[in-house]
């Protein structure tokens, strides 16, 4: 008897946890993202970004999805969106769709992304890499085995996942921005590139510009890699800390 009532206890007391995870993740009111997506195909946008969005429906976002950077055009929407998530490699950004994200961002709208859709997006847009704190200049040796550490386990973010992850993809080696606050890092072997052996590289930091959340993961070189768990754990709750639904 005394077990059973345990047991009932401890299901009512898992369920209430799980219920309240749930709610602690889902915004009270709704939030609207800006999703834009485009630039080198090689890294899957578009695969990536059906990933996401329905996920970000099902936290309780409005998503707008747009394929063009002319939808940082609008300033005053741009900054009343929560969220402005992008998937944009390479290409370039006219300035006045560049000066609109950045005051947006400023204010207080989130950004968020992953891999070279924001880190090696307009390569000669230096105010832009200021704001998303790295830019990517390397993947020696391509395609390759390599591990990431979580090094902030305490962080929202990363909180629960496994200390140490496998990819099989691209390492991203970064310039970097010191003020990042890191939450995982993966070591260059020095197989590829023997000059940079031991090297701790970021793969996952936040930061802020302005008074903006910024959420950025190395990860995500295609869509496939997001079926590493915690890569995806990751992107989803990097956008969740960046539209303040998590702290
Ligand atoms: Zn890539």
């Amino acid at each position: 008897m005394k077990i059973e009532k345990l047991f009932f206890g401890a299901v009512l007391g898992l369920s209430g946890f799980l219920v309240f995870s749930a709610l602690a993740q889902t915004p009270k009111t709704p939030k609207s993202a800006l999703v834009v997506w485009g630039g080198w195909e090689g890294h899957e946008p578009k695969q990536c970004v059906d990933i996401f969005v329905p996920w970000l429906e099902s936290h309780g976002f409005k998503v707008e999805i747009a394929n063009s950077l002319d939808a940082y055009l609008d300033l005053e929407k741009l900054k009343k969106l929560d969220l402005i998530v992008q998937a944009f490699t390479q290409g370039s950004i006219k300035s006045e769709q560049e000066s609109n994200l950045e005051e947006a961002v400023k204010r207080g709208v989130g950004l968020a992304g992953w891999h070279g859709g924001l880190a090696d997006s307009f390569r000669s847009n230096v105010e832009y890499e200021f704001m998303v704190g790295g830019q990517w200049v390397a993947h020696p040796g391509g395609i390759v085995d390599y591990d990431v550490d979580i090094t902030k386990p305490g962080d929202p973010i990363v909180k629960g996942l496994k200390k140490r992850f496998h990819m099989k993809s691209e390492q991203y080696y970064m310039q970097v921005d010191p003020a990042n606050e890191v939450l995982a890092a993966t070591t260059f072997s020095g197989q590829y590139a023997p000059w940079v052996k031991g090297v701790v590289m970021p793969v996952v930091w936040k930061k802020y510009y302005g008074k903006g959340r910024v959420f950025y993961t190395s990860l995500g070189h295609v869509a496939a890699d997001f079926n590493v768990p915690e890569a995806r754990t990751i992107v989803e709750r990097g956008m969740l800390w960046a539209a303040h639904v998590i702290q």
